[in-house]
């Protein structure tokens, strides 16, 4: 691995250190009726405990110079396969359907440049049961964010509606070759069914007007919408119009959603 010409515009930050990946594995409670999806195994540091430990398992992996690479690694298994592809161009729900196993678990080291676009879309299109994902830190906490604070986004409402999320621990930049410029954290989505969201087009428009100017309060942020019936929700929960959308908690989301779509 020393002598491989990592790629930067891939976020090609291989993990190293063994603690780290055996906590993550632990965290991951694989068993042997999961069918694990993995994204971006690199040179299969995670890949090579996680595999053994699943019923199945679907790797992701951009770069076709890991192809010996994985296949040297992972030989002592064969319930695998690896798909070489970009994973946001890949029709993944067509590639589980295959399968039918009691969960869906994605585990995974994440490449930095697209986690949340990766994260969304593996949510939306096969809505696995449990994630456990090394991501950025500042992303991290922007995921598991409290009501009010400032990190407290759009992204943290539409995950948080669907996911109980939980920062596991922080990895700090040293634990990767090359060493990347920030330090991550370990991630846990783990999926729960509080809201019974009516209309989730309307759900997920309503939240993306509602965070769209971060300075704005809502009666200017959600101007297309019923102002007068939005106000009353508000006013019967203690907020108002006057608000941001960052005080909001993700339970009035959903009520005002539902209400808006009857
Ligand atoms: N899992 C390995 C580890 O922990 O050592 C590598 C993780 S590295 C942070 C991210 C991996 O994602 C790299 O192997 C990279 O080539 C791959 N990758 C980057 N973009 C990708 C994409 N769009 N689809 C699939 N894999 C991708």
């Amino acid at each position: 691995m020393i002598n491989f010409d990592f790629k930067k515009s891939l976020g090609q930050n291989f993990l190293n250190d063994e603690n780290i990946i055996d906590k993550i594995v632990k965290a991951s409670e694989i068993d042997k009726d999961t069918l694990v999806i993995e994204i971006g195994p690199g040179a299969g540091a995670l890949s090579k405990k996680t595999i053994p430990l699943s019923g199945y398992t679907i790797l992701y992996e951009i770069d076709t110079r890991l192809k010996d690479i994985l296949e040297d690694v992972l030989k002592e298994n064969d319930n695998y396969e690896i798909i070489f592809n970009d994973v946001l161009k890949q029709n993944v729900a067509e590639d589980i359907n295959k399968y039918s196993f009691k969960k869906i678990y994605v585990v995974a080291n994440l490449p930095y440049y697209i986690t949340t676009p990766i994260i969304s879309k593996i949510i939306d299109e096969i809505s696995p049961d449990k994630i456990v994902v090394m991501i950025q830190e500042e992303v991290a906490d922007r995921l598991c964010a409290q009501v009010g604070s400032r990190e407290y986004a759009m992204i943290t409402v539409a995950l948080g509606s669907q996911y109980d999320i939980k920062k596991l621990f922080r990895v700090s930049r040293n634990c990767f070759i090359p060493a990347p410029n920030v330090d991550s954290a370990v991630i846990s989505l783990e999926k729960h069914d509080r809201y019974n969201i009516i209309d989730k087009n309307l759900f997920d428009k309503l939240i993306k007007e509602a965070f769209k100017f971060k300075r704005k309060n809502l009666r200017n942020n959600l101007k297309g919408y019923d102002l007068n019936k939005i106000e009353e929700i508000l006013t019967r929960n203690n907020y108002g119009l006057n608000d941001r959308a960052e005080v909001i908690p993700i339970s009035l989301f959903v009520e005002i959603a539902n209400e808006l779509s009857k």
